[in-house]
């Protein structure tokens, strides 16, 4: 039997259908529209579901795994908000979907759900203690400590995003300001960007293109082709990314730190850069832990790794 993974993301949605050995047969993903509500997410996830199932020729998937970019509500199967997807509030995701496909439906944050797919998977696999820090639109964490998932008092423990790294920094989504996410999430690398970019005088390439079109990916990649005013919102980016993973080490003395994300598609160079920064920004013991990247298809295997892990484990 087959399962069918959904990643609900601030720039897109996908599925896939996958099998109890982590491989994937079936991906599909649409683009995130803009304001979009609870209501119309659902219905994306039914659309993209049956296609999937029909790729794959499946007729009843065996469970659901459904990953959020966002605070969730797993007592209530309730997708609770995000900073990304600022039109979706207390929504009933989990009821609506295993009414519609006549499966368990597990759902959980997408940062703690590709932890359990380090776990089960990748190289969280025989860890105890493991940070799996994912750098997208937003910034978040899943966290296992001493062989568990660490949950917190109402599932929201992890959300290494919203420390502080810089106290006069931008606003966050989360409304304080200077947190992690708002200085190096990919949203956040864009916002300094464009904040920056009428001050300073000179060439760039970010000049070159409709302000709406610049993207984090742009910026990084404008950065390493040596354009100046790009290198330099990326050396900050670098630089808080560095303080953020090591008050991330502090906090949870973990073995390893895993990073995913889609700016980590951003290649070696970026994440050599990355891991220096830690390097140079810790200390002590935590000099020498452990930084590595996530598992390709990270995504995919967070949402197929939720019916592994929570229906055989479920009081975690
Ligand atoms: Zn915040």
């Amino acid at each position: 039997m087959s399962i069918l993974g959904f990643d609900v993301g601030g720039t897109k949605i996908s599925c896939c259908v996958g099998e109890r050995d982590g491989s994937v047969t079936t991906r599909i993903e649409r683009p995130t529209s803009e304001g979009m509500d609870g209501n119309e997410m659902t219905r994306t996830l039914i659309s993209l579901g049956n296609e999937a199932m029909g790729l794959a020729g499946i007729e009843v998937p065996e469970a659901l795994g459904i990953i959020f970019a966002g605070f969730i509500d797993q007592r209530k199967g309730m997708v609770m908000s995000s900073p990304n997807i600022p039109g979706i509030q207390n929504f009933p995701v989990v009821n609506i979907m295993s009414d519609f496909f006549q499966s368990k439906v597990y759902l959980e944050n997408d940062a703690t759900a590709a932890a359990i797919a380090e776990r089960i998977f990748g190289s969280g696999k025989g860890k105890s203690d493991f940070v799996y820090v994912t750098l997208s639109t937003g910034i978040g964490a899943g966290v296992f400590s001493n062989g568990k998932l660490l949950k917190g008092s109402r599932g929201l423990a992890g959300e290494v995003g919203h420390m502080v790294v810089s106290e006069s920094g931008h606003q966050c989504g989360c409304g304080r300001r200077g947190c992690l996410e708002a200085m190096a999430s990919g949203s956040g690398i864009v916002k300094r960007t464009l904040y920056r970019l009428p001050g300073f005088i000179g060439e760039t390439l970010l000049r070159s293109i409709p302000e709406k079109q610049i993207s984090a990916k742009f910026i990084i990649e404008a950065a390493y082709s040596g354009d100046r005013f790009s290198k330099e919102i990326l050396d900050e980016t670098i630089r808080y990314l560095g303080i953020g993973l090591a008050n991330v080490a502090s906090i949870y003395d973990p073995q390893l730190i895993i990073i995913g994300g889609g700016i980590m598609q951003s290649g070696d160079r970026f994440f050599n850069a990355v891991k220096k920064s830690f390097r140079d920004e810790a200390k002590g013991v935590q000099r020498s832990m452990e930084i590595t990247r996530a598992l390709p298809d990270i995504s995919d295997l967070a949402a197929i790794s939720l019916p592994l892990y929570y229906g055989r484990n479920r009081k975690s």
